[in-house]
Parts: C-alpha cells; sequence; structure tokens
C-alpha cells in the first residue's frame, strides 16, 4: 500500500506506534476533529497483514466522524487497531505502552472499547491517560455500552413505523432479531416489553434456546432468518448480511439493526430502495452507545445520556424524511444530515474566540 497516497487529504493524522519490548504495533488514525475530539475504540485483531490493518483502521475512523457527527455529538472520527491475537499478545505492559501513545495526541483521539478490547483493558488504559471512556463505574465510566445501543435501536424502530404506519407502537409488530448477543438480547428485552411479536435467530444455540424462553420469543435458522415474513427485521450479528443475493428474499417493511456495515456494497442501497424494503442506516441506528460513552467526558449521568440516546428518534426521522422528499437513499441522507452539520459548524468555529488567539507575552 502507498501509505500517504491513500490517506490523501482527508485524514488528519495517522499515527503508527511501535514498541519494541512490549511487542506493541498499533496504528490510530484521526479522520477529523472538526466536531470536537476523535472517539473511536480500539480494535486489537490479527490482522493478516500491515495493509489490512491500516485500511481498517482508516474505513472504521471516517465512519466515526459520519456516526458522532449525524448524532449530534461534539466529537470527531477516529479509531484505533493494534496488530496481534488479543488471547495470547495483550499484556498490561503493551496496553500501557499503548496508553502512552494514546496520551501523547493530548486529546486529539480518545478511545474505547472495540473488538478484542474490553473495559478491564480501558481501565488500564486510564492508568497511563485520562484520553479513554468505557471505563468502569468505579473510576466514573458509564460501564458496557450494548444497552444504551439496543435503546438506542428501539427508538430507530418507532421512527421508521411512525414513518412506515403513522404509528410509533411496535405493539403487534413482528421483528425478527438475528443475533441476540449483548445489543440484540437487550433489544428483545424492550420489544417484549412494547408488546412486539418477536423472533430471534443466532448461529449460537444455546444463545436462542435462552433468548426464547426468558422472552418467550419464536425462533428461525440463522441462515434464513432475513427471509421471514415480518415488519422489521433487526441485523444484531454481522456485517453485510444486506446483499445482492439477500435483499431479494428480504419479506420485511424495514430493516433497523445494530450491525455495523450492515450493506455489503455501496449498491446495495440503491437495491434496498428498488426492493421496497426501508433502510435505517446502520451508523444512524446504533449510535447510542457512542451517545452514552461520551457522556462520560462531562462526568457520566445515566438519565441524560439515555435523553439523548432518544433523540435517535428524531434523527431516524429526519433522515427519512429527507430521503423520500429528495428521492435519494437513506444512505446518503444520512450521509448528508453528517456532512452538512461538519461543514456548517467547521465554519461557526472559524470564528475565534480569546481562547483560540496566542497570548501575547
Ligand atoms: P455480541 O458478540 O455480543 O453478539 C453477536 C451475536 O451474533 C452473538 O450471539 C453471535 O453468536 C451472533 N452471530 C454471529 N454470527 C451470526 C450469524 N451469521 N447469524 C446470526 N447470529 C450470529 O455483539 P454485540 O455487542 O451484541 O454487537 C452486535 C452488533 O452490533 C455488531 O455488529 C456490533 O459491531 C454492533 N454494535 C454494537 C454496539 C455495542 O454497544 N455493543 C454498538 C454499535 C454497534
Amino acid at each position: 500500500m502507498r501509505i500517504f497516497e491513500r490517506i490523501g487529504d482527508e485524514y488528519e493524522q495517522v499515527v503508527f506506534c511501535h514498541d519494541r519490548s512490549s511487542g506493541l504495533r498499533a496504528v490510530i488514525a484521526v479522520h477529523s476533529t472538526t466536531l470536537g475530539p476523535a472517539l473511536g475504540g480500539t480494535r486489537f485483531f490479527p490482522y493478516g497483514s500491515e495493509d489490512e490493518a491500516v485500511e481498517d483502521v482508516l474505513r472504521l475512523a471516517r465512519g466515526m466522524t459520519y456516526k458522532a457527527a449525524a448524532a449530534g455529538l461534539d466529537l470527531g472520527g477516529g479509531k484505533a487497531v493494534i496488530m496481534g491475537d488479543p488471547r495470547t499478545d495483550k499484556s498490561e505492559a503493551l496496553l500501557r505502552a499503548y496508553a502512552r501513545f494514546v496520551d501523547s495526541l493530548g486529546g486529539r483521539y480518545i478511545t474505547a472499547e472495540d473488538v478484542g478490547t474490553t473495559q478491564p483493558d480501558m481501565d488500564m488504559i486510564r492508568r497511563e491517560t485520562e484520553h479513554v471512556t468505557g471505563v468502569s463505574q468505579s473510576l466514573g465510566g458509564s460501564g458496557d455500552p450494548s444497552a444504551a445501543t439496543a435503546y438506542g435501536v428501539l427508538h430507530a424502530m418507532k421512527a421508521v413505523a411512525k414513518s412506515l404506519w403513522a404509528d410509533a407502537a411496535l405493539a403487534e409488530r413482528h421483528i425478527v432479531v438475528s443475533g441476540v448477543g449483548k445489543v440484540g438480547s437487550a433489544l428483545v428485552r424492550h420489544l417484549v416489553e412494547e408488546r412486539a411479536r418477536v423472533t430471534v435467530s443466532d448461529v449460537n444455540a444455546d444463545a436462542v434456546a435462552r433468548v426464547a424462553k426468558d422472552f418467550g420469543a419464536d425462533t428461525a435458522p440463522p441462515e434464513k432468518a432475513h427471509a421471514v415474513e415480518c415488519d422489521l427485521f433487526a441485523p444484531c450479528a454481522m456485517g453485510a448480511v444486506l446483499n445482492a443475493t439477500t435483499i431479494p428474499e428480504l419479506r420485511c417493511a424495514a430493516v433497523v439493526g445494530s450491525a455495523n456495515n450492515q450493506l455489503g456494497e455501496p449498491a446495495d442501497a440503491d437495491r434496498m430502495a428498488e426492493a421496497g424494503v426501508v433502510y435505517a442506516p446502520d451508523y444512524v441506528v446504533n449510535a447510542g452507545g457512542v451517545i452514552n460513552i461520551a457522556e462520560e467526558l462531562h462526568g457520566y449521568h445515566r438519565e441524560r445520556a439515555y435523553g439523548r440516546v432518544r433523540r435517535i428518534y428524531d434523527t431516524t426521522m429526519s433522515v427519512l424524511q429527507t430521503a423520500s422528499a429528495e428521492g435519494m437513499t437513506t444512505v446518503d441522507a444520512a450521509d448528508r444530515l453528517a456532512e452538512r452539520r461538519i461543514e456548517a459548524l467547521g465554519r461557526v468555529r472559524l470564528i475565534r474566540t480569546p481562547g483560540d488567539l496566542p497570548s501575547r507575552r
């Protein structure tokens, strides 16, 4: 990979972190700080190559800029990857070496949990830097973000229901939840409380059995979940579930789920529109987790955080209305919402305040 060419004009900063004694090899990508510090998780993953790691961190950092902007947060987008197998390569020294690189950015980048990192890892990172969220409640953190993510998905579903059926209530609606891990199972609990009819599916048979028993949900085989006739389909497992093969098989009115990168490729947004299935863009729907951890930066307060998560209802509604009024896909409508906010507030920040001006000595 020609790294500087790939970075292009789009990224503000890409930092390569190397510490021979602990074996740390990491990359931190700051995509944008126009709206505020770049917040995004640290992924610890055994990448097949350095190119793969760089490509992943760049793509994920850009995604965080859009997610934060659309969610109305005063945050930019960034992400970090640590190359290695978290089961064998993670150590106190490695995490603390990594944390010192995060600290060296002086708050331009704020880290959090992601695939391969956990809350105890964030607590460890906190020992070297304050620029970390997702730490334990005892350290002033907000704990596991999955509950807030599920709560946000619920409110996105209500917005979609209101837009499709002129009624935000989910009672009697048939909803298929594919993937009943941390987010999916919390979502099922909300849906059952809303008196929706729920069908669940997962590759983990124990997880399906547990959720079906606890909540009286029906079940479907994982490879067929997307094709079940229902009102809403909620992908809460892996990415790329909506593609040229699965989209023609959908039998739902809308797709609203937590999974990241649900579309296999950009053209799938058009395929969804052509199939007449409403697609609530993933990064709008699943922003509850980041909205919740962002509250740690102001001193975490659960009521205030959940109040902000509920605004996903308004964001989803605004995206659906723009898409229909302008004849564009919901993905383009969401991207436009994010880009316009960055552009408008970027201009606002050109107004200098005393804090921006160099002090006269
Ligand atoms: P998780 O690992 O707790 O749960 C994922 C579940 O999906 C597991 O039960 C797994 O067995 C199941 N699964 C895996 N492959 C599957 C398949 N092909 N079909 C059906 N089920 C399958 O993860 P999670 O934290 O609940 O996150 C779920 C999704 O939401 C992920 O895509 C994640 O990136 C996204 N997300 C999560 C959060 C959060 O706060 N946890 C925030 C934003 C986005």
